[in-house]
């Protein structure tokens, strides 16, 4: 058997001498039929050369531009508008390039990306790519005319830079989404859409330019009887209502928005109207008409939540493994500890373990296979865990100076708890996975 230290010419002249003695033969006789002998591996987490280089070049941006700012955002809880505009210079925020981080045909490159950047800041990642929850709304109800229409001006340009906001939560209905109180009036003689009520906790809510808007059409079919409409910008009617004062993510915007006889024209109606009528009908008929392409758009974009978490959890545990490799404590460095060197290693075998659910389940999304285990919602359950648990350790790890504003991972553990609540809590995840491991409603 060659050992690591032998030679490469060693190592052969040992494998000639097993030939000789037959034992390689039987060796592969044995395992003959069993694909040891395959020329190409089935099974690849290599990622491809593009892949790598995206990931280098949204590395660059995370630590050279959206680091260094992000304690300054983080504590004046503003826009950074400034480094969104950054990141539209270079390409990294606009409408081709989330079309280009998107058509990776593996479907790990926006996890990636959004790894990279939630590395650099979570608040910031938040405010960059916030826009691409109104994305998801208009790609997952509207019609190719519509994504074309609606979609460049959530982002608008490199010199007018532009967001979007995706408004489906209220006040009183977040995880239960047949609880929506927001009612769409249809008037035909008109073509018109009139929407009223509010909305809670939106992303971007009232500085977007554009606002993707979630309203019941008929109230008595639940969920079934929802619409999703594109609010233009400057509609009258849209208005922003209280900022939210947050624990994490400070440097991105949430905000209510109220909408108030807010006016808009048939072809705001993602989808259109022929599509809404037939979908309705079938919901009265008590058939279950989208049921599983809600859960499969739900299930699509879990992965890429993920991985943003995943980034968080990963620059804490690196920060947290630097300092105690620097840090002396009873005269000698506190890495030598077992208490800290095993929790850095749990640490690390936890974001790992997280990383391979969320590129399974973009690898899964994109190449059609079924969520038969919701392994979209598992990727995003763990990873935001694993996010609030990491950080909290890095905490620990760095003791008094880990509960301080002037080290960062006291940030990232107030960001990373947002991950366990927004895009469906923790138990809903639990829930999802449960229903769908054991075919039974579980309450
Ligand atoms: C910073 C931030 C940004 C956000 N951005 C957006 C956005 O851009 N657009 C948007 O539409 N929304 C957004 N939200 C809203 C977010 O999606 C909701 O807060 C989330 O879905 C939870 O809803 P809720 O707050 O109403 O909690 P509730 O639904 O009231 O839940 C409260 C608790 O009860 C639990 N619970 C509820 N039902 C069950 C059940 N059946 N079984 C077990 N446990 C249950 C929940 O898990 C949770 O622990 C954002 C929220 C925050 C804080």
């Amino acid at each position: 058997m060659a050992t690591a230290e032998q030679k490469p010419a060693e190592a052969q002249d040992e494998q000639q001498q097993q030939q000789q003695n037959g034992e390689v033969d039987a060796a592969a006789e044995a395992t003959e039929g069993l694909g040891f002998d395959a020329p190409e591996a089935s099974y690849n987490l290599e990622l491809s050369q593009d892949q790598k280089d995206i990931r280098e070049w949204a590395h660059g941006f995370a630590e050279q531009t959206v680091r260094p700012a992000a304690h300054e955002w983080d504590e004046k809880e503003e826009f950074p508008w400034p480094v969104v505009q950054e990141a539209a210079k270079i390409g990294l925020y606009g409408f081709e390039s989330i079309a280009q981080f998107w058509a990776d045909p593996s479907g790990l490159t926006f996890p990636i990306v959004n790894e990279e950047l939630f590395w650099g800041d979570a608040g910031i990642g938040m405010s960059i790519f916030g826009t691409t929850l109104a994305v998801a709304g208009i790609y997952g109800s509207g019609t190719p005319e519509q994504m074309v229409e609606w979609v460049p001006q959530c982002f608008g340009t490199e010199d007018d830079v532009k967001v979007g906001a995706f408004c489906a939560s209220e006040p009183d209905a977040g995880s239960d989404v047949s609880g929506y109180r927001t009612t769409a009036k249809y008037e035909e003689a008109k073509d018109e859409w009139t929407i009223n009520g509010q909305k809670a906790w939106a992303t971007n809510g009232g500085i977007a330019n554009v606002h993707v808007v979630i309203a019941s059409v008929d109230r008595e079919l639940g969920s079934r009887g929802h619409a999703a409409f594109v609010i233009p910008p400057g509609t009258k009617g849209l208005e922003q209502g209280s900022k939210v004062q947050k624990h994490g993510i400070r440097a991105s915007h949430t905000a209510d928005v109220h909408l108030d006889d807010c006016t808009v024209p048939g072809s705001c109606l993602l989808g259109g109207k022929e599509k809404l009528d037939e979908r309705l009908a079938k919901a009265r008929e008590g058939q279950s008409a989208k049921g599983q392409a809600a859960m499969r758009t739900f299930e699509l974009s879990r992965p890429t939540v993920g991985a943003q978490a995943v980034g968080i959890a990963r620059a804490a545990y690196e920060y947290a493994l630097d300092y105690a490799k620097e840090r002396e404590a009873f005269g000698r460095k506190i890495i030598e500890n077992q208490a800290i060197a095993f929790a850095l290693a749990d640490m690390k075998m936890e974001i790992d373990a997280s990383r391979l659910l969320v590129h399974r389940a973009a690898w899964m999304g994109k190449t059609g296979k079924e969520f038969d285990a919701a392994e979209g919602s598992m990727s995003k359950l763990k990873a935001g865990e694993v996010a609030v648990w990491v950080t909290e350790r890095a905490i620990q790890i760095l003791g008094g100076n880990g509960y301080s504003r002037e080290f960062p991972v006291e940030r990232m553990h107030r960001d990373a708890k947002i991950w366990t609540i927004f895009e469906g809590t923790s138990e809903i995840q639990r829930l999802v996975i449960s229903r769908a491991i054991s075919g039974v409603h579980i309450q």
